[in-house]
């Protein structure tokens, strides 16, 4: 049965007063001891190469130390390393994974440097796009590992970026919240590093490499974020050994000539980096990687996968109408394959019976020829024994004849014998 819903004509809302309190005035209250019984979770990328000072800066940042080894410069390529850590702040918790791109920067090809850092990015797009088409979701505490910050260290060279950092950045850019960072700043000279900022400001505009934006559309942030824009790239400090200064203890590298403070704003960007990284920018950091990234990554993916809004026609296309689209196109991809195979089938089959066939002709040519040479063979074999039974008879008719000569020349032989002895007889007496 369809409800009728009433709205005012104009489809106005009315503004009414209260006569009383309600209660309602609690609700951001409400929101605020929600997420903080929750907790937050925040995810750091640091690209960078080997030895740049990505570790220290973390420490620096967070003040505490994390775990972690240095990497040698002979890695084969680059592997991203992902840490996670619970930090309580007052009563709000933070799970915080840092991610290192070890490797970065040590390969003598560095063609494929940025692969890595783009997968990594997307496979935790991907886990969270998988959780959320499931049936049985469960994102409220689903430990989400999409990267909502990347700090891309810059090389203090004071020169221009290298095209591996352009690469780079550009390949990110439209997957992440790129803050760019020149690292080391210690070892850069003052007047350089200004030329340094605005030759990395200028190369990344006409390069098309769009970085993280500080939001100035809400009134409290404005006015800090369009301040703080102008100071971009930040270069930083990080050291968390505690030198005395005054009576007071702070980060700071020392040197034979001097002492750089980490925290002192005159020596280098690094309170301006956790201002915006950390104090006014987590959430929006977080929200962009959703609203923003993550959304482009899914719209993407449910694209590749077929799905639509709307049809040719520009109507809307619901869910179960793009389901059966699917589903109907796969049916007849497979009936189309099925047809294919069995007459693929049919014909290998028919190719099979023609070798076959042949096979037998050649068979039965070979048999004849066999056949016929060995009756040739046995007619010459008869023949030969025919020939030979030949030659035996006449050997036997001769022998016959020979044995006859010679016992009729015996027979002569002893009757002479005896004539001489009856002559020898008669002369005696
Ligand atoms: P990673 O490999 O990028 O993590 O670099 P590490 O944080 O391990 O730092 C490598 C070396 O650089 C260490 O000796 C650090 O003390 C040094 N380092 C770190 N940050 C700075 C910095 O801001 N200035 C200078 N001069 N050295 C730094």
């Amino acid at each position: 049965m369809a409800v009728a819903v009433e709205r005012p004509a104009n489809d106005e809302l009315r503004n009414l007063s209260l006569s009383g309190h309600v209660g309602f005035d609690s609700l951001p209250d409400q929101l605020v001891n929600k997420s903080t019984s929750q907790g937050f979770c925040f995810n750091i990328l640091c690209v960078g190469e080997t030895g740049i000072g990505k570790s220290t800066l973390m420490d620096t940042l967070f003040n505490t130390k994390f775990e972690s080894d240095p990497a040698t410069h002979n890695e084969p390529g680059v592997r991203l390393k992902a840490r996670s850590y619970e930090l309580q702040e007052s009563n709000v918790r933070l799970k915080l994974t840092i991610v290192d791109t070890v490797g970065f920067g040590d390969q003598i090809n560095k063609d494929d440097s940025y692969k890595p850092i783009v997968e990594y990015i997307d496979t935790q797009f991907e886990a969270y796009l998988q959780e959320e088409l499931k049936i049985k979701r469960s994102l409220f505490n689903y430990h989400d590992t999409r990267i909502h910050a990347c700090l891309y260290f810059i090389a203090p060279t004071g020169h221009s970026l290298k095209s591996l950092d352009l690469v780079t950045m550009k390949k990110l850019d439209s997957k992440v919240n790129i803050i760019p960072i020149i690292a080391k700043a210690d070892t850069i000279a003052k007047n350089e590093l200004h030329k340094f900022k605005s030759k990395i400001m200028s190369e990344l505009v006409s390069n098309g490499v769009q970085i993280y934006q500080f939001p100035t559309d809400e009134e409290t942030v404005a006015e800090i974020n369009a301040t703080m824009s102008v100071h971009l790239p930040f270069a930083v400090v990080g050291s968390t050994e505690e030198v005395k200064i005054g009576n007071k203890m702070s980060k700071a590298r020392q040197y034979p000539w001097g002492v750089v403070q980490v925290e002192n704003e005159n020596h280098c960007d690094f309170v301006k980096l956790r201002e915006m990284l950390i104090r006014v920018n987590m959430e929006d950091l977080r929200e962009q990687t959703h609203t923003r990234h993550y959304e482009l990554y899914r719209r993407c993916k449910l694209e590749e996968m077929g799905f639509k809004d709307t049809d040719p026609d520009s109507k809307p296309f619901s869910l179960q109408e793009t389901y059966e689209a699917k589903r109907n196109e796969f049916l007849g991809e497979l009936q189309k394959k099925e047809e294919e195979m069995r007459q693929m089938f049919v014909m290998r089959v028919k190719e099979k019976e023609a070798e076959l066939k042949e096979a037998e002709k050649d068979l039965h040519e070979k048999f004849d020829h066999l056949k016929r040479t060995h009756q040739e063979e046995k007619k010459k074999v008869d023949d030969k024994k025919k020939e030979l039974e030949e030659e035996l008879s006449n050997f036997q008719k001769k022998k016959a004849a020979a044995q006859l000569l010679q016992s009729q020349a015996q027979q002569a032989g002893s009757q002479q014998t005896k004539k001489d002895k009856d002559k020898k007889n008669a002369s005696f007496t």
